[in-house]
């Protein structure tokens, strides 16, 4: 995928996650690694005035590498530490979704109340400890939360989720969403019953099979 249809592709994530109620206003940012070069939304970027020029590219040092009408995200260093830490990433989302900020402020894990949990990596879905917006210190804390999964919350502030793909990002945003509203809404209704290491080990096992023609019986 060349640069032209990645920064296209990072402008449709914008309003796709817009229209789906997932970012207000300008608070979330996205960004994908093309080689040596991060792509990410410009601050204040929204789907009404986001174009594929506007994009902003970066280095690993929030170096502006083109002349730039528009600065990066306010966030910028969440993602750089994140294509730092984890070589495998290829897309970030981060996003202030309603049931993520709330359970964000919580200050704790989302325990495996659901198996879908596993499906971002671990047995629990992390919280990153709290610091100021655009801080560096939020971003060493998102990353050292999120080493091991595919995504966490954020202290009360919101979520990331990471991919190897923007699409893959972008539906996890989705998922992280959903379970958090699914958590609100079975507290609401009692204490969930919170699924065993045994129950969540067999849950990793099956997720390594998914997509193969055969799952493991039993
Ligand atoms: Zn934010």
């Amino acid at each position: 995928m060349n640069e032209e249809d990645k920064r296209r592709e990072i402008v449709e994530m914008v309003a796709r996650l817009e229209t789906m109620g997932l970012n207000h206003g300008s608070s979330g940012n996205i960004s994908m690694r093309h080689g040596e070069r991060i792509l990410i939304t410009p601050a204040g970027a929204r789907a009404a005035n986001l174009t594929a020029a506007r994009i902003v590219a970066i280095d690993v040092e929030g170096e502006l590498l083109d002349d730039a009408e528009a600065v990066p995200s306010t966030e910028w260093r969440i993602h750089t530490e994140l294509y730092r830490d984890r070589p495998e990433i290829e897309a970030v989302v981060h996003s202030h979704a309603d049931h993520c900020v709330a359970l964000s402020c919580l200050q704790k894990p989302v325990p495996p109340f659901h198996y879908m949990i596993a499906s971002f990596g671990g047995n629990s879905i992390p919280c990153a400890h709290y610091e100021p917006f655009g801080s560096d210190a939020l971003a060493f804390a998102v990353v050292e939360a999120a080493r091991g999964h595919m995504g966490c919350l954020m202290a009360s502030h919101g979520m990331i989720a990471l991919g190897r793909s923007l699409g893959q990002a972008g539906d996890l945003t989705v998922k992280l969403e959903t379970l958090a509203r699914q958590y609100i809404l079975a507290t609401k209704a009692g204490t969930p019953v919170l699924l065993t290491e045994e129950q969540l080990a067999e849950v990793h096992r099956r997720y390594r099979y998914y997509g193969h023609s055969k799952m493991p019986r039993a």
